[in-house]
């Protein structure tokens, strides 16, 4: 049997599973999938969680099932790439034949003293929900920071300030407006309804420090009682560990087939890959699609296509809360309740698709 290893269970990897799943998995290959977590984790709606709007249970979708597919839940600690191996942290070892590494990113600090130890994050599950525990604890009028105006930054301010409009939120971005990478329209209208619902935008920002629950801005202290980062990604610690080329964000630098250069049978999908588009769920799953007729090809002793067509995205969709939204579609600039609508029928379409 010829061993394909799935690492991580994230958006990348599922769609991987959902094309080779049921009938296109040749009868000599094995699946094996490893995560930390025992189902697929919307990470897209991650802001909500910790916002206290939405359930868990609401963003996890069971992996699907098949006789040649096996689940191993632990966490990845190293790959030797080498050895074609991968360790996992109860010292166990997993080898394969061709691995596919979609272990998602993590939060970066950029240096910032103490923001790894003193801010709460919503870049995994297990961090989300001690986000959403801190948040929803706290007493009426106390101020929460948010660090980084970005697309998850403005999703989980205003998403905050409906679920608890008792709280004084502070969203903190080092630009002069918010959300520099859409069109000025996208962020003025934003902008307005952060004011409309008391949500402070502290401009020009640099956090130079952080300590518990002080937030230093150019080096003035201002008292938070929580501090949420949304500051900057990186792909994963293993990832940033692993001896090959990567680009200047730390992502590994791919040939057009997806694989490493020097390690034909290891691919890498999504936030972890060099792509051409800032990292999106959409994103790996369209790159996923174009490894499986890699995988598929080379399992049939064929060649794979020298190259693909560039990848197409269909925009960006943001929520203000749960009625209104902005967004990017077919690059022409959308707000109010049609993005917010679309954005609830993309994850609703997601979740039936995934069988949820
Ligand atoms: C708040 C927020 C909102 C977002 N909104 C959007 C959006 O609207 N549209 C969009 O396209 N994208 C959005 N994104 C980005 C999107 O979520 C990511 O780009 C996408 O999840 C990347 O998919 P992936 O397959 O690379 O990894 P992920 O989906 O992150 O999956 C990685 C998997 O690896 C597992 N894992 C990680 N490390 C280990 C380890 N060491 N051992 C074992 N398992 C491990 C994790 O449990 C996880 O299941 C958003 C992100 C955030 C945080």
């Amino acid at each position: 049997m010829r061993h394909l290893v799935l690492l991580g269970g994230g958006y990348g990897n599922m769609r991987i599973l959902h094309r080779l799943l049921p009938n296109s998995l040749p009868e000599d290959v094995h699946i094996t999938l490893v995560d930390r977590v025992p189902y697929h984790c919307l990470k897209t709606e991650y802001y909500a969680l910790a916002a206290g709007t939405i359930s868990d249970h609401h963003i996890r979708v069971p992996f699907p099932e098949h006789p040649r597919l096996t689940y191993l839940f632990g966490e990845v600690v190293h790959i030797d790439l080498d050895k074609q191996s991968v360790q996992l942290k109860d010292g166990s070892n997993i080898s394969y034949d061709d691995l596919v590494i979609g272990l998602g990113c993590e939060d970066k600090y950029h240096g910032v003293p103490g923001a790894d130890m003193f801010t709460h994050s919503i870049q995994s599950i297990e961090k989300a929900r001690a986000a959403y525990e801190a948040l929803n604890n706290l007493p009426p009028g106390a101020v929460v920071g948010i660090v980084g105006a970005g697309l998850s930054g403005v999703e989980l301010a205003s998403e905050l300030a409906e679920s608890r409009p008792d709280l004084h939120i502070k969203l903190f971005d080092r630009g002069e407006r918010i959300l520099p990478m859409f069109p000025k329209r996208l962020s003025d209208y934003v902008e307005s309804w952060f004011a409309e619902h008391d949500i402070e935008i502290v401009r020009c920002s640099n956090v130079t420090k952080v300590e518990e629950h002080t937030l230093y801005n150019h080096d003035q202290p201002i008292h938070c009682d929580v501090i949420v980062w949304t500051a900057g990604i990186q792909p994963n610690r293993v990832v940033r560990e692993l001896p090959v080329e990567k680009d200047k964000q730390g992502r590994i630098i791919l040939t057009k087939q997806h694989h490493i250069p020097e390690y034909e049978n290891v691919y890498v999908v999504g936030d972890c890959a060099s792509l051409p588009h800032s990292p999106s769920a959409q994103l790996a799953e369209a790159q996923a699609e174009q490894i499986v007729h890699v995988l598929q090809k080379r399992w049939n002793g064929e060649e794979p296509p020298s190259e693909f067509p560039p990848i197409k995205l269909k925009g960006v969709l943001g929520s203000l809360g749960k009625k209104h939204g902005f967004g990017l579609v077919a690059d022409r600039p959308i707000t109010g309740r049609v993005p917010r609508l679309l954005k609830s029928g993309v994850l609703w379409m997601y979740k039936y698709h995934n069988g949820y």
